[in-house]
C-alpha cells in the first residue's frame, strides 16, 4: 500500500476569519486525514470543512480574491482525483451530510452532497426506498450526482440523475440558487452531466423507488477464453429482464489466465425468476465459484469513511461506453488486459435508454455497457496505445471513470450539439471559469 503522509510543501493559506474558523491548514493534526483523495495525494494550502452555502460563497470570492486554486470535494473518491490540489482552497462538503426523506408516500428525497451514497441507503431501507447509485457506499453523493450514477440496478432504474428533480447551488457569482425543470432549467440540463463546471452543489432532491430486498450473485469465471467469454456475457446481459444489473470486473488471474468476477443483482427474490433469469449469465463462461444471496439493498453499499490516502494505486484510468460486446470489441477490450490491472464493466441499457438524449448533459442512451481500464502510471502509455485501437469501438465517455481531462475527452463525453450548448452555459454562468479544476469545458468551441 503506498504511503502519502510525507510532510507537506504547501505554505499554510491566510484567510479570512470566517474560512478561517472552519480550515485545516498544513500543522493541523487533521491535515493528514484530509488532504488526499482516494486515487491522488495532495499538499492543499487549507481545507475548508463548509458549514452552509454561505461559508462556500465566502471560499469563492477569496479563491477569486486570492487566484488560488479551487476545488470542491464531496466523498473524495472521483476517479480523476482532481478534489484535492496543491497550495489552493479546497471546498470540502462532508458536513453538509444530511440525508431526508421529505415525503415518503412520494419517495421524494433530499441528500446533501457531502454524505455518502452508503448513508443514502441506509436512511432510505427504512421507508422500502432505494436509489440506484453505484457499487460503493463511500463515493460521495456531490460528485456522483453531477456526472451520472451506474448502480447495482441500473437497468431497471436509470441513472441516478435520472432521478434528480432539483439540484442546489453555489454559483461563481456566490449566489445561492434551487434548479428544476422549472427554475434555471438550462442550469438543472447541465448539473445533470457535466455540474463540476456550473457551480458547488450542495443538496440535490431525487425521486426514489420502492425497492427491498434483491439477491445476488457474485459468480468467478474462468475468462482465459476471454473475448468469447466477454462476447457471450454482453449478450446474455443485453438479453436479460430489467431486473438484472450486473458488474464485470476482469484481472489476470495465476499462470496468466483471465479471470473475470460478476457481481450480478436481481432486484427482486422470487427465486424462479432468479434462476431463469442467472441462467444464461452463468453459462457465459465455465463457472469456478458461484455464491447467491438475498439481502437488503442497502447492505450492499456499507460506508465506510475509511480515511483517503491515494489509496489506489491503478490511478491511471480510461473510460468508454460500448452500445454491444461484439468479438472485435471483445478483442480489443481482452487486450487492455495485457496492461491494465483491472478491466470492468457495467451494465448500463434498459431503463437508462429509456431517457430522452437531450433530457440532460448526460446524453448516452444507446449503450449498454460502461468500460473503464486502470493501470500504474508506468504502464500509461502501453495502455494508451490499446485504448486507442478500442476507441473505434467505442460510442461515448462516462467522465467518471476518466483520468484525462482534454478536448478529446470532453467531445467524447458531450457529443456534438451537447458541447456546444455545455460551453454556452458555461459562458453565462462561469465566464471567469472559477470551476475548471476537472474536465474543464472551454469559452469558445474547439477549432474544427
Ligand atoms: C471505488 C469506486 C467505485 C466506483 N463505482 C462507481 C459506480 O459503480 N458507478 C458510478 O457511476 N461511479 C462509480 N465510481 C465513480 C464515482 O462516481 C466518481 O468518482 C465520483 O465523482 C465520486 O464522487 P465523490 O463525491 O466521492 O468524489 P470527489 O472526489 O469528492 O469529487 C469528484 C469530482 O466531482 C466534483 N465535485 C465533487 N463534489 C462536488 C459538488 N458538491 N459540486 C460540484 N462538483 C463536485 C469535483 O470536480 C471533483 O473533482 C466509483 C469510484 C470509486 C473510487
Amino acid at each position: 500500500m503506498r504511503t502519502t503522509d510525507t510532510p507537506s510543501r504547501s505554505p499554510s493559506l491566510d484567510l479570512p476569519e470566517r474560512l478561517g474558523a472552519v480550515a485545516v491548514r498544513p500543522g493541523d493534526r487533521r491535515y493528514d486525514s484530509v488532504r488526499h483523495t482516494y486515487t491522488r495525494p495532495g499538499s492543499p494550502g487549507a481545507v475548508l470543512l463548509v458549514r452552509s452555502a454561505g461559508d462556500i460563497a465566502a471560499a469563492l470570492a477569496h479563491a477569486r480574491a486570492t487566484q488560488v486554486p479551487l476545488t470542491a470535494r464531496s466523498g473524495g473518491h472521483g476517479i480523476s482525483g482532481r478534489s484535492t490540489n496543491d497550495g489552493g482552497i479546497v471546498v470540502d462538503l462532508s458536513r453538509l451530510n444530511a440525508v431526508e426523506v421529505l415525503d415518503s408516500r412520494s419517495a421524494l428525497v433530499r441528500a446533501e452532497a457531502g454524505a455518502r451514497w452508503g448513508e443514502v441507503a441506509a436512511a432510505l431501507a427504512p421507508y422500502g426506498l432505494a436509489l440506484s447509485s453505484g457499487d460503493t457506499g463511500d463515493v460521495g453523493v456531490g460528485g456522483l450526482a453531477t456526472a451520472g450514477g451506474i448502480g447495482l440496478m441500473s437497468r431497471l432504474h436509470g441513472l441516478t440523475i435520472d432521478h434528480m428533480s432539483a439540484a442546489e447551488l453555489v454559483l461563481a457569482d456566490g449566489s445561492v440558487v434551487r434548479t428544476d425543470v422549472e427554475h434555471d432549467p438550462d442550469l438543472f440540463w447541465a448539473v445533470r452531466g457535466a455540474g463540476a463546471n456550473f457551480g458547488v452543489a450542495t443538496a440535490f432532491e431525487f425521486q426514489a423507488e420502492p425497492v427491498r430486498d434483491v439477491t445476488v450473485a457474485v459468480t468467478v469465471h474462468d475468462a482465459a477464453d476471454t473475448a468469447a467469454f466477454l462476447t457471450r456475457w454482453g449478450a446474455a446481459v443485453e438479453a436479460a429482464p430489467r431486473a438484472v444489473t450486473s458488474f464485470l470486473t476482469l484481472v489476470t488471474g495465476a499462470g496468466g489466465r483471465a479471470v473475470a468476477q460478476a457481481m450480478t443483482v436481481y432486484a427482486g427474490t422470487d427465486a424462479t425468476a432468479v434462476r431463469t433469469a442467472l441462467a444464461p449469465l452463468l453459462s457465459a463462461g465455465r463457472v469456478l465459484r458461484n455464491q447467491a444471496f438475498a439481502t437488503p439493498y442497502h447492505q450492499l453499499l456499507p460506508a465506510g469513511h475509511e480515511p483517503q490516502h491515494a489509496q489506489q494505486p491503478l490511478s491511471v484510468s480510461r473510460s468508454g461506453l460500448v452500445d454491444h460486446i461484439t468479438p472485435p470489441a471483445a478483442e480489443h477490450i481482452t487486450a487492455l488486459l495485457e496492461t491494465a490491472g483491472m478491466v470492468q464493466l457495467r451494465s448500463v441499457g434498459g431503463a437508462v435508454n429509456d431517457a430522452p438524449p437531450e433530457a440532460m448533459a448526460y446524453s448516452h442512451r444507446t449503450q449498454n455497457f460502461s468500460l473503464m481500464a486502470a493501470t500504474v502510471p508506468t504502464l500509461r502509455d502501453d495502455l494508451d496505445q490499446r485504448w486507442e485501437r478500442l476507441h473505434p469501438h467505442l460510442n461515448g465517455l462516462y467522465l467518471s471513470f476518466e483520468t484525462r481531462t482534454g478536448r478529446q475527452q470532453l467531445e467524447d463525453a458531450f457529443p456534438g450539439a451537447v458541447l456546444e450548448r455545455l460551453i454556452a452555459l458555461k459562458s453565462h454562468y462561469d465566464p471567469d471559469h472559477l470551476f475548471d479544476n476537472n474536465f474543464a469545458l472551454p469559452s469558445v468551441r474547439f477549432p474544427h
